[in-house]
């Protein structure tokens, strides 16, 4: 059921608050409730917000806002984008709001774009609501969307790709994504990618004192493939800096230098990206020593999965 509209005066504008992990409490003040709903998997909320602009939440937790989700979704896309020679087929899974769509099609290499969402709601939102991050990409003749679990489509489908990109929502008890964040979902993904191929996941908090299931993810993605890179970006609309890793089966993307990278993206005609570049790769992707040191790091697996109250 959706709610309309409301646009609050400003003595009543009530604040959106989210309870981090650690015992510590975000605070977004808004302007205005665009969407209120409740989906058959989560709770949903578009939020114009007076410190980040419109920001789409799901079960409470914020996922990108309008003033930087860019940092995220570039972040996402393209370093495991440019670690594959040539990649012509892309498949995504989750990423609601269309901004993957939108990275991927920059470059000149791909021809298809497969995006997995569960949550056909979210999408339709996203779509009416979120222009600013799709930008019109889910019309692009290269993009198939599908709705349904993304793993229990990996499972099924004989398609190989080129790269896959996941960004699905934390895997929360009793959510509808904890089963891609396993060795098990990784060695799926492997199994779909083409020779040369690569993965880049979000792969949760990096900030000290939470940064316990970023470790486990990254030493999971190293159980299984050659090449492993985590990096993390400060999100300012998170309120801390959030992680990723890129795999690859071939390459190590470390070994590109910060030129290597720009000349990269230049080939391929990514030309105005708004964050992503070489100098800024060499910045994301220096590990400070509580980061490095997790080799100890439990491998999440199907029976003992990685889960956030
Ligand atoms: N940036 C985000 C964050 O901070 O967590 C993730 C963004 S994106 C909105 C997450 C998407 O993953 C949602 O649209 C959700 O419906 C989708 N999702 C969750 N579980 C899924 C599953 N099992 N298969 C496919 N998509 C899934």
């Amino acid at each position: 059921m959706e709610s309309p509209a409301t646009v609050f005066p400003h003595s009543l504008m009530p604040w959106k608050t989210f309870s981090k992990r650690n015992g510590e409490r975000l605070s977004y003040q808004v302007l205005k409730e665009v969407l209120v709903a409740r989906t058959p998997y989560q709770s949903l909320e578009v939020l114009d917000t007076a410190a980040f602009g419109r920001c789409l939440f799901l079960d409470d937790k914020i996922q990108s806002s309008e003033m930087d989700e860019y940092f995220y979704h570039e972040s996402l896309t393209h370093p495991a984008l440019i670690t594959h020679p040539n990649p012509r087929r892309v498949l995504i899974i989750g990423s609601g709001e269309g901004a993957l769509l939108r990275e991927s099609l920059r470059h000149n290499t791909v021809e298809r774009v497969l995006m997995v969402d569960i949550d056909a709601e979210v999408v339709r939102a996203c779509k009416e609501h979120l222009f600013a991050w799709h930008q019109g990409a889910f019309e692009d003749t290269r993009v198939e969307l599908l709705h349904g679990d993304a793993r229990a489509y990996l499972e099924e489908t004989e398609e190989v790709f080129d790269t896959v990109l996941v960004d699905a929502t934390d895997p929360l008890t009793g959510g509808p994504s904890y089963r891609m964040f396993t060795r098990e979902f990784y060695l799926l993904a492997y199994s779909r990618l083409s020779p040369e191929g690569t993965m880049a996941v979000q792969a949760e908090s990096t900030d000290l004192g939470v940064h316990q299931g970023h470790l486990s993810i990254v030493q999971t993605v190293k159980a299984v493939f050659p090449y492993v890179a985590p990096y993390r970006v400060h999100v300012p609309s998170f309120g801390e800096s959030w992680g990723f890793v890129v795999a690859s089966k071939s390459r190590d993307l470390a070994s590109l230098t910060p030129t290597a990278v720009d000349q990269t993206l230049d080939r391929r005609g990514c030309r105005d990206l708004r964050f992503y570049e070489g100098q800024v790769q060499a910045h994301l992707f220096c590990q400070p020593r509580y980061l490095r040191e997790g080799a100890h790091a439990p491998i999440i697996t199907d029976s003992q999965p990685l889960l956030i109250v």
